[in-house]
């Protein structure tokens, strides 16, 4: 079998409505990230209630302002590009935050579960600063400068974000866990 062929063997065939070009699969990964943030509104409340220390209770309840602000930049992102803002179901970001839950209930209360909801929170971040990072890139390429710039405000915050996290990780609960 030839390198063609076992490629094509491989191949995933392309559903009829599949993105066509560049723009329709930078709309489709707005459309997955606004699903995701959305979630998280809902995921960091609940971090942050279960957070042992002040110190990461408030980092969490800081990122869920800094969210709520980041799914504004979304629509006027849409806004921007002339399509409605619509939410699609973001498989990785619903498995993260499943797994931030397990470990919520695996643990108990205090440094342990501190340690678990900052491992969480890491890959939510992560998996954030890997899309914005993907829409910057997109977006600049399709020449939409005010949708880069937008959404690169938001790629600097999940920066920070997991930057806060690994600060107070490093700064005890880690330490003492
Ligand atoms: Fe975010
Ligand atoms: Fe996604
Ligand atoms: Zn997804
Ligand atoms: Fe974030």
């Amino acid at each position: 079998m030839s390198t063609t062929e076992k490629a094509s063997a491989n191949g995933v065939k392309a559903k009829s409505d599949a993105a066509k070009d560049l723009k329709e699969l930078f709309v489709d990964s707005l459309k997955d990230i606004y699903w995701a943030e959305k979630a998280l509104t809902k995921a960091l409340p609940k971090m942050a209630k279960n957070a042992s220390t002040k110190k990461l209770q408030t980092a969490l309840e800081d990122h869920l302002t800094e969210t709520e602000n980041q799914i504004s930049r979304l629509e006027q992102v849409f806004e921007l590009i002339d399509e409605k803002a619509e939410a699609k179901k973001c498989d990785a970001m619903a498995g993260l935050i499943q797994e931030s839950e397990d470990i919520m209930k695996e643990t108990e209360s205090g440094k342990v579960r501190d340690a678990g909801i900052i491992a969480g929170g890491q890959k939510v971040e992560h998996y954030e600063i890997a899309t914005y990072g993907t829409l910057v890139a997109w977006a600049e390429e399709l020449g939409l400068d005010e949708a880069a710039s937008l959404l690169g405000e938001t790629l600097e915050e999940e920066k920070a974000a997991d930057l806060k996290l690994s600060e107070i990780a490093m700064k005890g609960i880690n330490k003492k866990a």
